[in-house]
């Protein structure tokens, strides 16, 4: 499979680095552009700290509940800042706010239900006993499409399990992820969590520090290669939560105009830069022309604009390598035969707006469909037999998520099974609880996020194994 490389990094001067608004095209304000000489002395801090943070659970709970507050109290500013640098309406920043807080509370609760002591037997005269272990620090690297849910996703079961954190955000969204280190530091020991802000070679330095016990990454796949490559001579643990390419089927008995609304919004919700958006759909031949009619019809109805309107329901790309990335895979489907049922191209004005977009008729070895836009483009296909279909959405390399869409429940999940992937959703898409686990498999991702299993995976199994008698 070809996978696109990652942009090129965002500007810096004077060791700073220009943080752009994506609604203007316009930077607006710096973050560090910290050097990889620097982090020797913060994960010595990190580890520093860690001898405290590991060592009372009760007080730890008690921090992350504090934090958890602290959170919602500050999410007056923490959400226009985000939608400026991100992009996203202000109400998906505030979602996401709300969803770190959530999280927060979640994985203290659940880190004081599941650490303690566990008995394991078998019968045999002997008393083992199963406890978990903290690993130490932890690095954590996140892409700019959730910059705070993502990093959420990161520190919370890592905190929990007893773990102290570096977190790197995306030298594109360094700015809302600095102001929630710092209300999170106010309820948290000093270095328990370090936010690091920069361009590369940072990311790839901080994974192969000696110091680093355990790797969290999310972002692209070729990233996420060079990231396990990174680890490879401390050996630390590495979980990958990578890219997707997620298929939706619509069988036979599916309602077009019933679905349209959830189904659309399944691909173009965050401007289409969701890892499990719905990234293709495949529909019967039969259907096809009403399929395509609807999702065109909300897609020209759509509010686009700056996400500080109140009105806007989508927002601009994030940033110029990603626009760059979206109009290069619709010229390339449209160049290759590709009807634009809506949009297909950039709108005029500052800012990286680009029209949302349908695509019918897509050769089904276009780019767009094969790899990962990763922006407001859909392109819907047609299939003739399901064989076919289920086949399409299995091939390729991704793995994340996946979806079926129709009428009856009991067949639609007979086909949910046959799905390559992680998480597959029947008549809707892209929905997660925090009890759940999280994964991708093929080249989606390496490992468990959510749920018992995210926790877990911050932690090591510690077994004594004693006779009952001397
Ligand atoms: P990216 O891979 O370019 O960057 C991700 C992060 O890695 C950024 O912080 C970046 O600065 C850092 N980085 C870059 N080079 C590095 C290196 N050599 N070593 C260490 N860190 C390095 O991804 P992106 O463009 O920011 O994000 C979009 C991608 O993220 C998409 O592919 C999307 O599907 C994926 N994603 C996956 C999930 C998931 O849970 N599976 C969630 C969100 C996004």
């Amino acid at each position: 499979m070809t996978t696109t490389q990652p942009g090129p990094a965002p500007v810096a001067r004077d060791g700073r680095l220009a943080v752009v608004d994506p609604a203007t095209g316009l930077a607006f304000d710096h973050a560090p552009d910290q050097r990889p000489e620097q982090l020797d002395a913060l994960v010595s801090r990190a580890h520093a700290a860690w001898r405290g943070w590991r060592a009372d659970p009760a007080a730890r709970r008690a921090a992350l509940l504090a934090a958890a507050d602290a959170v919602d109290a500050a999410a007056g500013d923490l959400a226009p800042l985000l939608t400026r640098e991100q992009g996203k309406p202000l109400a998906e920043s505030a979602a996401e706010i709300a969803r770190t807080a959530a999280r927060l509370r979640y994985f203290a609760g659940l880190a004081e239900q599941a650490l303690g002591p566990q008995p394991i037997t078998d019968g045999r005269p002997v008393r083992t006993e199963l406890r978990w272990r903290p690993l130490g620090p932890v690095a954590a690297i996140v892409p700019w499409n959730f910059p705070l849910q993502l990093a959420s996703a990161k520190l919370a079961p890592a905190l929990a399990a007893g773990n102290t954190m570096l977190l790197k955000p995306s030298p594109y969204t360094p700015l809302a992820t600095r102001l929630l280190g710092e209300v999170l530091t106010g309820a948290l020991p000093e270095g328990v969590l370090t936010i690091v802000t920069g361009r590369e070679p940072l990311g790839a330095r901080l994974v192969a520090h000696p110091g680093i016990r355990q790797v969290t990454f999310t972002g692209s796949i070729p990233t996420g290669r060079a990231v396990a490559a990174g680890t490879a001579a401390s050996l630390a643990r590495v979980t990958l939560e990578l890219g997707g390419n997620d298929a939706a089927i619509l069988l036979e008995d599916v309602d077009p105009e019933r679905i349209a609304d959830r189904l659309f919004w399944a691909a173009f919700r965050n401007c289409g830069q969701v890892c499990m958006a719905v990234k293709r759909v495949y529909a019967p031949a039969h259907r096809y022309a009403e399929v395509v009619e609807a999702l065109a019809r909300r897609a020209k109805s759509v509010v686009v604009g700056p996400g500080s309107d109140p009105d806007t329901q989508l927002g601009p790309v994030n940033n110029a390598p990603q626009l760059a990335r979206v109009e290069r895979y619709t010229a390339r489907a449209l160049a290759d035969g590709a009807r634009a049922a809506a949009g297909g191209h950039r709108l005029d004005g500052p800012g990286y707006f680009f029209a949302p977009t349908i695509l019918a008729d897509v050769p089904p070895d276009s780019p767009v469909v094969t790899e990962e836009q990763f922006g407001p483009v859909l392109p819907v296909l047609p299939y003739r037999s399901l064989d076919q279909a289920v086949a399409a959405a299995n091939a390729t390399g991704f793995g994340l998520g996946g979806s079926v869409w129709g009428t009856d429940l009991d067949r639609a999940e007979a086909v949910a099974h046959r799905l390559e992937c992680g998480t597959a959703w029947i008549n809707h898409h892209a929905e997660l609880s925090l009890a759940q686990p999280f994964a991708g498999v093929k080249e989606s991702g390496v490992g468990v996020a959510g749920g018992p299993w995210g926790l877990y995976g911050n932690l090591s199994p510690f077994v004594v194994h004693r006779p009952e008698e001397a």
